[in-house]
């Protein structure tokens, strides 16, 4: 077993962009880090992130009560950042429009009094290192790529990430990711336009029936997602089981010998609002944080964010195809 991890299972919370079930996924046993590097497999890549949602700060913009909240989320975010920079954590941080609208209204010089004059996203990018992308529910009038011109607007724009999507066409929510193909415009600001081309999080509404996946690949179309299409112009990134425990099995795998050099797997893992915004940092940075620390000090996973991991993917592993289910890996060729 790996102590840190386990230790860290008991503490971990449900999460991801709202109420998702918590995983449920027994630890497995791992290897020693020695058995792992002998077994010459790179790292399992994990990306740590958090989705801000569009009723995040709570109010009425303008409102004086607003700001307030606006506040309480902009130090709750600056803590959070702090503890995921001192422990040498990436962290992508992935806010929905309403989060970004208030910036734009309250980042003042009494706003800013804390953060050296610098504004919020400025000061998680550029002082605290964090990855900023694009969230979006696409409800309340605002689209992706809306939120990505109110990331230029805040100067912290860039991103191609499509930060989370109902990837499942029979259902209602379905988010047609392969509108993506080419520059979408903006629903609250149409003269905006934005392509995104690298899919996070593969959700179902309220996380009840999350597709278990990791792996890079290039989805082929609507109904067949995860399929790999070499000459695909959007690629998606497998989240697998949020939590410590999805990441162990991925480790243990690794170590088996099963998965060729060639493949490269992954993880994503979920920093709750719910679990900083009101108490702060503190927790996640035991139950979630350190544990990540430590598990990359032994050399079985490495830390990243999802531009990052698709450049690697395609640098060192040659864009090859590979998904792993849980139970049975599919290698393209
Ligand atoms: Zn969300």
């Amino acid at each position: 077993m790996i102590p840190i991890l386990v230790a860290a299972l008991a503490a971990l919370a449900a999460s991801s962009c709202s109420e998702r079930p918590a995983a449920t996924a027994a630890a497995p046993t791992a290897p020693s880090p020695t058995e792992t590097s002998a077994a010459g497999r790179p790292p399992v890549f994990v990306v740590a992130f958090t989705h801000i949602e569009d009723n995040t700060p709570a109010g009425v913009l303008g409102a004086a009560a607003t700001r307030a909240a606006y506040a309480n989320v902009r130090s709750a975010l600056v803590d959070l950042a702090q503890r995921t920079s001192r422990n040498g954590v990436p962290w992508s941080l992935q806010p929905d429009w309403k989060l970004l609208e208030a910036a734009l209204l309250y980042e003042d010089a009494a706003m800013t009094a804390n953060t050296g004059g610098v504004t919020l996203l400025r000061y998680l990018r550029d002082t605290l290192g964090a990855r900023i992308d694009p969230h979006s529910h696409e409800n309340g009038g605002y689209n992706y790529p809306d939120v990505a011109y109110l990331l230029d607007r805040l100067g912290v724009g860039g991103s191609t990430v499509i930060g989370g999507h109902i990837w499942d066409p029979a259902l209602p929510q379905f988010q047609g990711w392969d509108r993506f193909r080419a520059p979408v415009a903006g629903l609250h600001y149409p003269s905006a336009a934005w392509r995104g081309d690298i899919l996070m999080g593969s959700g179902t509404p309220n996380h009840v029936n999350d597709p278990v996946v990791s792996g890079v690949w290039r989805p082929r179309d609507r109904s067949r997602y995860f399929e790999d299409d070499p000459s695909g112009n959007i690629t998606a990134i497998g989240a697998f089981r949020n939590g410590l425990a999805g990441i162990a099995e991925l480790v243990a795998l690794n170590a088996s010998g099963r998965v060729p050099p060639s493949c490269l797997l992954t993880a994503s893992i979920h920093l709750p609002p719910r679990d900083f915004l009101a108490a702060g940092g503190g927790a996640l940075e035991n139950t979630i944080i350190a544990p990540l620390a430590a598990e990359r000090a032994r050399g079985t996973i490495e830390l990243t964010d999802f531009t990052t991991l698709v450049s690697t993917w395609r640098q060192r592993f040659g864009a090859r195809a590979c998904v792993f289910d849980g139970q049975r890996l599919t290698i393209v060729p």
